[in-house]
């Protein structure tokens, strides 16, 4: 059994971009206590996203920060053949972001991770979804129709919440301006670099909008793009 939460608690589904790195450091610098989560979906850029959301999680280490829980929940029956997998035609920096769409994404993460917060008391669950997000499952009324679906039968509650909702990238980056941003994970194409680390292709989808988004905010992006070392 895992050891009970600290009172008031919030749960993050962390996948290690920036915005989910950023929502963590956010709450915990509001004084709340994070208990983090990863889920292991199988997808091909899950090991150098893990060891993102680890190195940021172990560079902001915190009281109030609790340790990383990893979930498992394989895809591969479900996302047979899809490029999440394969890692064939991933969607290259001049897709739109519709490109990059998960099939059943946020209902699949947040299921286990509702649970394990209302096994263990813990009363809210948040994402890190922005305003300008064109997913529906990453809507205010998807959230509140599954939280309400996930409540039914439970007799412990959990919300879930999308604090980043009303934000647009902009913001969150400045939210985030004083957190080690270059150790969180976005690329969906990642390159093996040397000493084993693992590099941004810079040249994905993901790599794009992590690009875009640093440059918006005006901030100096000091994350390993491997096409900018060729
Ligand atoms: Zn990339």
């Amino acid at each position: 059994m895992h050891s009970p939460p600290l009172p008031g608690t919030i749960g993050v589904l962390a996948s290690g971009g920036l915005d989910s790195c950023i929502l963590v450091g956010h709450l915990l610098e509001q004084g709340r206590s994070v208990q983090p989560f990863y889920v292991r979906t199988g997808v091909v850029w899950q090991a150098a996203e893990e060891s993102g959301i680890r190195r940021f999680l172990a560079a902001i280490a915190a009281e109030k920060l609790a340790p990383l829980v990893t979930l498992e929940l394989p895809l591969a029956d479900v996302y047979e053949g899809h490029w999440s997998l394969t890692g064939a035609d991933t969607p290259g920096a001049d897709t739109p972001d519709e490109a990059v769409y998960l099939p059943g994404r946020n209902a699949l993460l947040l299921v286990k991770a509702a649970v394990w917060c209302q096994r263990y008391g813990i009363g809210e669950l948040a994402m890190a979804p922005l305003g300008s997000s064109p997913f529906d499952d990453a809507s205010e009324a998807f959230f509140r129709e599954f939280s309400s679906a996930l409540n039914r039968g439970s007799p412990s509650r959990v919300s879930l919440l999308r604090p980043f909702g009303e934000l647009h990238k902009r913001q969150v980056m400045h939210l985030g301006r004083e957190l080690p941003l270059e150790l969180s994970f976005s690329c969906i194409a990642p390159v093996r670099g040397r000493g084993d680390i693992d590099l941004h292709c810079g040249t994905c989808n993901k790599c794009a909008e992590r690009r875009a988004a640093f440059r918006a905010a005006e901030l100096e992006d000091r994350t390993l793009y491997a096409d900018a070392m060729r």
